[in-house]
């Protein structure tokens, strides 16, 4: 079986066995990609330590066209972003991340960009704390890398530009309308959140999450990601809404 070396970052693991387990991490080279550890288990394993979710690694592995289970053979730890005594915001905010990037992500499916941002994050909330524009920074993004962010600087119905003035969000059609053409109907995302957006797509994550975002622009943003990752991801993530009550009391 050929061997392939790789960076990587581990987004879950799962028992297979009582001894083995499946890792499935996002990697720049290959995509995502599932594949069994072997004894990992076993207190003696040297892959344990390394293959814990967040962790960013170097790995080689098996894997045969085709086949869904690729083995690891080697892994050798770089940076662990939840082994740093992180905060409780921090730990959900990652596993969120790391939830969506595993649903987002196909198998064997490349998104360098996306693995880029996954850790780009990760090193702005370490070294700066995980706040709500983060969190919010993150979704956009990660929505936008995977062609799922649809183009909301003009009206679709009259062609006006709206990046400044704000807009309604149309999800199902991925379009968005000025007020006087959305008819009420739509999410609202105002001026604030507009900017916000802009803003966004501009600065890298640790200069966005440092700028203020204020409440109603955060909570636009945060209805508009929310609803296009569920049209999305066809499902409810269930780190969504402890992350939520962790960034709203950050002191637990
Ligand atoms: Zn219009």
């Amino acid at each position: 079986m050929p061997v392939h070396e790789a960076e990587a970052i581990v987004l879950r693991q799962y028992a297979l066995s009582d001894s083995d387990r499946i890792i499935v991490f996002i990697t720049r080279e290959f995509g995502k990609i599932r594949a069994v550890a072997k004894g990992v288990k076993r207190p003696q394993s040297r892959l344990a330590g390394c293959l814990e979710p967040l962790n960013h690694i170097r790995v080689e592995f098996y894997s045969r066209e085709g086949r869904d289970l690729g083995q690891i053979r080697r892994a050798e730890l770089i940076q662990s972003y939840l082994g740093f005594h992180p905060s409780l915001v921090q730990v959900y905010a990652y596993s969120y991340f790391a939830e969506i990037a595993n649903e987002i992500v196909q198998d064997n499916q490349v998104n360098y960009p996306l693995f880029r941002l996954l850790l780009s994050v990760m090193e702005a909330g370490k070294h700066n704390g995980v706040n709500m524009a983060l969190v919010r920074y993150f979704e956009i993004w990660c929505l936008k890398l995977s062609g799922l962010f649809p183009n909301y600087a003009y009206c679709s119905s009259c062609g006006k530009c709206v990046k400044d003035d704000g807009f309604f969000a149309w999800i199902e059609v991925g379009q968005a309308r000025c007020s006087a053409c959305a008819q009420g109907r739509g999410i609202k995302i105002g001026a604030p959140a507009a900017m916000a957006l802009t803003l966004m797509a501009k600065l890298p994550p640790e200069q966005f999450a440092a700028s203020a975002l204020a409440q109603d622009a955060a909570g636009d943003i945060e209805r508009l990601s929310q609803r296009l990752l569920a049209l999305h991801l066809e499902k409810q993530l269930k780190s969504y809404r402890i992350l939520t009550e962790a960034l709203q009391n950050p002191e637990k």
